[in-house]
């Protein structure tokens, strides 16, 4: 079954100077447990369709489906992670990472949602950190914690929009490593958003094109190529 199904999405930003269309008939399934990358110059949209799929907007035509109820509002099974993760300076990188337990309701005890966040943070190779604050970490320590945060209360889908961007060449694939080695683990469905076809052709099951504009999807086969 398609945890995430987006059906002829179009969709026009207001402006002064009138509708500015951004995307059109857009397709896009992505199975349960999969990672789809969406790939695209600057500006053609990839932003907006992360919002579509948070239910942050709203299409002005078509569907966004997420496990089987139609996405009209912003909701917690949804995580996000972006290239710049906000974590807070005044909590520790473990409270950080705990924040989504204290926020969406659930039914862990204190000691069991601590357990979740430690394993979460040995699994990305940052146990020993948990007590030390975001800036006494390197760019791409902090950008773990902030995955580790992004799934810490499972979403239904993670969606990465350019998450490695600002990360250099070789802190990225160590990145890439741990991404692989948190799904072996945890399996998450997730899309990634990115300008880098070997980060997509890396992490992703599926590679979908974003072209055009206003930009519409291209599939691509293939792309379970070697290497991984
Ligand atoms: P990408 O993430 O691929 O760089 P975006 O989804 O951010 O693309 O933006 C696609 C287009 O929509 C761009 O031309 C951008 O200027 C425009 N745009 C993005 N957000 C808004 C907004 N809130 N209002 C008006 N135009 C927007
Ligand atoms: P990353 O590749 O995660 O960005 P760096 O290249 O900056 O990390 O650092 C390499 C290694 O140095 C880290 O994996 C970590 O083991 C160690 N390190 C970085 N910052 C600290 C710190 N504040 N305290 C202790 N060790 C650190």
């Amino acid at each position: 079954t398609n945890l995430i199904d987006i059906k002829g999405v179009t969709h026009a930003y207001k402006t002064e100077n009138g509708p500015l269309p951004v995307l059109e008939n857009l397709n896009i399934s992505v199975p349960e447990g999969d990672f789809c990358a969406v790939v695209g110059p600057s500006g053609c949209g990839k932003s907006t369709l992360t919002r579509l799929i948070a239910g942050l907007i709203k299409p002005d035509e078509g569907e966004v489906w997420l496990h089987g109820e139609r996405v009209t509002s912003p909701r917690s099974t949804v995580g996000m992670a972006f290239q710049n993760p906000v974590l807070l300076e005044w909590r520790t990188i473990l409270d950080n990472v705990l924040l989504p337990l204290e926020i969406v309701p659930n039914s862990m005890s204190k000691r069991q949602k601590q357990d979740r966040a430690r394993d979460l943070l040995a699994l990305v190779g940052l146990d020993g950190f948990e007590d030390k604050r975001p800036s006494e970490l390197s760019g791409g320590m902090r950008q773990r914690a902030s995955l580790c945060r992004s799934i810490v209360h499972k979403p239904d889908v993670l969606i990465m929009d350019e998450p490695f961007g600002a990360l250099d060449a070789f802190t990225r694939e160590d990145l890439w490593q741990t991404m692989h080695r948190l799904r072996a683990e945890e399996p998450f469905t997730g899309v990634l958003i990115t300008h880098d076809l070997r980060e997509s052709v890396y992490l992703a099951d599926e590679v979908i094109v974003l072209s055009g504009r206003p930009a519409t999807t291209q599939h691509v086969e293939n792309v379970k190529l070697s290497g991984r």
